[in-house]
């Protein structure tokens, strides 16, 4: 995966953030302040446009990364644009100026990016947060490598990933928020999607449909 992949990848999440931003509005309607569809098409459209007219352009994976994590701290409020932000801006710094970027590599820094967003945003697993769908899907990717064709094909491996984090976007619903806004409503927020998760999840189906 080079820089170009990952340019990809960004516009592909911008592109299903903003076909998914009423949903996504929806769903923290329910348990927040309604703002996660219009707070990530904001940051990642910003994004999509910070890199299309850098100057000089983005020349390594790393480099594309920090960019945009650097754009979503700058234009997403609220607490989802500090935690992605945060991560994207890690993931950037984990891959360094590497130009090529292996399956085994992403993984890792996309490890560090949920490191990154647990240490500032103390959520666990099970807490109804972004978290609770990005580390099933790093878990499925580690896994799944361990098994990766000789060929190098990744494909499949970032379908896997991308199920799992839908999944533990769904597997939100029953659970009590213990972070964030959400967790104000009490048991009040059982029963719904956590918009944060919804929107991993969706980040995630990105980086699949750009391997595909
Ligand atoms: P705000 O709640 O400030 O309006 P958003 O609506 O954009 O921000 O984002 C809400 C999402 O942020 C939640 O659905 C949840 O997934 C995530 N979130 C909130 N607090 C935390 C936290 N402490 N750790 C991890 N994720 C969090
Ligand atoms: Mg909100
Ligand atoms: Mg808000």
């Amino acid at each position: 995966m080079d820089t170009a992949f990952f340019v990809a990848w960004i516009e592909e999440i911008a592109h299903v953030i903003a076909d998914q931003r009423d949903h996504l509005t929806k769903l923290d309607a329910a348990i927040g302040d309604a703002d996660h569809g219009a707070n990530l098409d904001r940051g990642f459209s910003a994004a999509r446009e910070a890199l299309a007219s850098a100057d000089p352009p983005p020349a390594t994976p790393g480099d594309v990364l920090t960019l945009t994590g650097t754009t979503l701290i700058r234009k997403v409020g609220g607490a989802s644009g500090p935690l992605y932000g945060s991560a994207f801006r890690q993931m950037g710094k984990t891959l360094g100026d590497a130009p090529e970027v292996t399956p085994a590599a992403l993984a890792m820094a996309l490890e560090a990016g949920l490191a990154v967003v647990q240490r500032l945003g103390a959520a666990e697993e099970g807490d109804k947060t972004m978290v609770d769908a990005l580390a099933p899907a790093i878990r499925t990717l580690t896994a799944a490598l361990e098994d990766t064709p000789a060929d190098g094909s990744y494909g499949p491996v970032l379908e896997d990933a991308a199920r799992a984090a839908a999944e533990g976007a769904h597997a939100t619903i029953p659970l009590l928020a213990r972070k964030g806004r959400a967790s104000y409503l009490g048991p009040r927020s059982i029963g719904h999607e956590d918009p944060g998760a919804a929107s991993t999840a969706l980040i995630l189906a990105a980086l699949s449909t750009t391997a595909a």
